[in-house]
């Protein structure tokens, strides 16, 4: 039996109608959440998501601003925008689009976001409560993951999940988002020798690579739950993910594709911590 597809851009609009109607309930106590999103450099794909983002802002009411500076801009420039979004009032979240230009310390504008406002989850300080299990942002994508699983009732406690990938950003939050749930985690990168022998154990199996097809039908456990992070471009143009789609739907019991998967879930998650931080911030 083919797998179920696990439908992002529905549950994503869903859960976008919910912040929607949350969003007008904060205005009317004359809150308007402000997202402020700044972008450093030509990277043609980082546009599409910024713009991505601001009209999924747009759509649901929440005011978001763009500071754009071109590839010569300097780190302290950065830092000194940061500084002064800190300061404001009006913004309740701060998004450092990545990757910044090469000459840029990214780790060291990240670190000068306040953690109150970083919607991101990427500051170490919510990292930190991630991997403590205290209260903070959780970064958008892992938590979009999450609650695909959750939506699809997927079982996690007790299952063994893999993690292809270790960036900060996807690959370790999301392995700490399944011990939390109760999961036998392992994580693999480029370095695991073996990659197959590890990824046919899972019950639930995410890439998060950014390798067209790496994840074929023989890397799987039947009946597997399987998530494809990766975005990836193919030959034709076309977005494609990690996983080899058709084959591995065959043998899956669950899959994301790419797109309509994971992608609309991040946009979604970032809309939540945009509404909390507004929340939090405007009852202190
Ligand atoms: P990243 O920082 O480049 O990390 C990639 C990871 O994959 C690294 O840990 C790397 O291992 C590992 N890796 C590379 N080649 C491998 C191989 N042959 N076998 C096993 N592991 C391998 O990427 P990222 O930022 O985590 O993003 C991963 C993918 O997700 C990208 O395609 C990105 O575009 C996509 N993404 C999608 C969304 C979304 O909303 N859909 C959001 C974020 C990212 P090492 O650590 O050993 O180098």
């Amino acid at each position: 039996m083919a797998a179920q597809i696990l439908d992002g851009k529905s549950l994503a609009a869903q859960l976008r109608a919910g912040v929607k109607a949350s969003v007008a309930r904060l205005s009317q106590r004359g809150i308007t959440p402000g997202l402020s999103v700044i972008l450093a450099g030509d990277d043609p794909a980082s546009r599409v998501y910024v713009r991505h983002k601001r009209l999924a802002c747009e759509e649901t009411g929440i005011r978001s601003e763009l500071h754009e500076y071109g590839s010569g801009v300097s780190g302290e420039e950065l830092l000194d925008q940061v500084a002064a979004l800190n300061a404001d009032r009006a913004i309740h979240g701060i998004l450092v689009q990545l990757p910044l230009p090469r000459h840029i310390d990214a780790a060291r504008v990240l670190a000068s976001v306040s953690p109150r406002k970083d919607v991101d989850g990427f500051h170490a300080a919510n990292l930190g409560a991630l991997v403590s299990g205290a209260p903070g942002f959780v970064p958008c994508t892992p938590a979009g993951v999450m609650r695909l699983l959750e939506h699809a009732r997927v079982p996690i406690a007790g299952r063994r999940a893999v993690v292809i990938g270790r960036s900060n950003i996807v690959g370790k939050p999301l392995a700490l988002l399944l011990l939390r749930q109760d999961a036998t985690v392992t994580i693999c990168h480029s370095k695991t020798r073996d990659l197959e022998k590890a990824t046919r154990d899972a019950d639930i199996l995410i890439a998060a690579v950014g390798r067209a097809k790496l994840v074929t039908a023989g890397m799987v456990q039947p009946g597997a739950c399987v998530i494809d992070v990766g975005v990836n471009r193919g030959a034709d143009g076309k977005l494609v993910g990690d996983v080899d789609f058709e084959p591995v739907k065959a043998v899956a019991g669950s899959i994301t594709p790419v797109p309509g998967g994971v992608g609309p879930m991040t946009i979604a998650m970032l809309l939540e911590n945009c509404l909390h931080a507004a929340t939090v911030q405007s009852a202190a």
